[in-house]
């Protein structure tokens, strides 16, 4: 009787001390996370968001401790998207507009039918959740200048010096891939794949793009179609060492796109989603084979 009764302590105290998976979402602190976004969105009147109701994974966490979450729709195995937001984190809009998307993808599974779409609404959550956000990471550094592009050792720091003039939201950090945050889109599209990546930014209002040049012109076409059909300017902005369109389009041939919302202002964002949530399932919806696109007419 003592024996099992030691045995049953020995059980218990292994089981309890086990520490939970990393992706496990129903821990008390991704919960806790959850409610501190829930907070923010209040201040901002986001009150329709259900950010409980969606299957995040994580595996990755900020230097902070914030989990790197994401959300897939679909099939991983399949023609992929990747949705990113907030990789500048006082660009507030873009949050609410991916997290209402994916409580639309949540509802209406036929969204995603035959692919996938990887849902990632807050690359920079301990940006996002300062005092007040901001563009930069914990660490000082812009996420969107930290991907390990070729061209970074040699022109990164020397680009950040001549154009932003050493202004510090555009900082590119000492190391290329140095951020938490920037392999956590490595990993996103090392895992999904993806053959189309939408990253959502603010405010300069345009859309950008940056792809496998051989279909360039086809896609260009697409995205002017679109950009009429939005009535929002279509810009080549150019290419930064360490930028996601330098990492994820030019050297990898991944279609990307950059959507720059008109505004920051986190009370735009009903507006913003609406305005734009066509383009964005045209976007999920447009077949990519290899470097081909396949709904060219629509
Ligand atoms: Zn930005």
């Amino acid at each position: 009787m003592k024996i099992r009764t030691l045995l049953l302590f020995v059980v218990a105290f292994f089981w309890l001390s086990k520490p939970a998976l990393p992706s496990d979402t129903s821990t008390k602190e991704f919960q806790g996370f959850l409610r501190e976004l829930e907070r923010r969105f209040a201040e901002y009147g986001w009150r329709d968001l259900k950010p409980e109701k969606i299957p995040w994974e994580y595996y990755r966490t900020t230097d902070r401790g914030r989990p790197l979450f994401f959300a897939c729709f679909g099939n991983d195995s399949e023609n992929c998207t990747i949705l990113l937001a907030a990789v500048h984190g006082d660009e507030i809009p873009t949050i609410y507009v991916l997290f209402k998307l994916a409580d639309y993808l949540k509802e209406n599974p036929e969204a995603y039918r035959g692919g996938c779409i990887v849902v990632a609404p807050l690359v920079n959550p301990d940006g996002f959740l300062a005092n007040p956000p901001q563009r930069v990471n914990s660490n000082g550094i812009d996420l969107n200048r930290n991907f390990p592009t070729r061209d970074w050792r040699k022109d990164a720091l020397r680009h950040w010096e001549a154009t932003a003039h050493k202004n510090k939201r555009y900082y590119p950090g000492r190391k290329p891939g140095s951020e938490d945050e920037t392999r956590f889109q490595i990993a996103l599209i090392n895992r999904f794949k993806p053959h189309k990546i939408l990253s959502l930014h603010s405010p300069l209002g345009f859309y950008d793009f940056d792809g496998p040049s051989f279909h360039l012109d086809n896609f260009g076409k697409w995205l002017e179609k679109i950009s009429r059909e939005t009535d929002y300017p279509l810009k080549k902005f150019g290419v930064y060492p360490g930028s996601l369109g330098n990492y994820a389009g030019l050297e990898r041939g991944i279609f990307t796109v950059t959507l720059e919302l008109p505004s920051s202002e986190p009370r735009m964002a009903e507006q913003f989603y609406s305005k734009f949530k066509p383009a964005v399932t045209k976007f999920m919806d447009l077949g990519i084979a290899g470097h081909r696109l396949l709904q060219l007419s629509d």
